[in-house]
């Protein structure tokens, strides 16, 4: 299991601009397995990482999203989940994603399909 760091520093006060380290614990963005290991760089110097869960054809990825609830495979699953009648609830559970994120989803989707 691989935790990431992310640095977010405050600059509402030019004075004292703190720097806050958050511990985060890293999530497979396709199968939120933990299985996770670092996979080189991109040309761009990101981190990639390669998820070794054994249903998830060990894809690699990016930490592009800070919150799974923003990456589009995420929005993705939300819709297939919820069509398979997993429920709101059930859904940002397996996701690791707020109930809010499943129904702003569901929203948008319903929206969009002409049914
Ligand atoms: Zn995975």
């Amino acid at each position: 299991m691989y935790y990431t760091l992310n640095r977010l520093s405050t600059q509402s006060s030019p004075t004292r601009s703190s720097v806050i380290m958050i511990l985060q614990v890293l999530h497979c963005p396709h199968c939120q397995g933990t299985d996770i290991v670092r996979h080189g760089q991109t040309r761009q110097g990101k981190q990639r990482y390669r998820c070794r869960e054994q249903h998830c054809a060990s894809r690699t990825f990016l930490l592009d999203y800070s919150y799974p609830g923003q990456s589009p495979e995420v929005k993705q699953r939300i819709v297939e989940m919820a069509m398979n009648a997993s429920g709101i609830r059930d859904t940002a559970r397996v996701l690791h994603v707020s109930t809010n994120t499943v129904m702003t989803e569901l929203k948008k989707r319903n929206r969009h399909s002409s049914t």
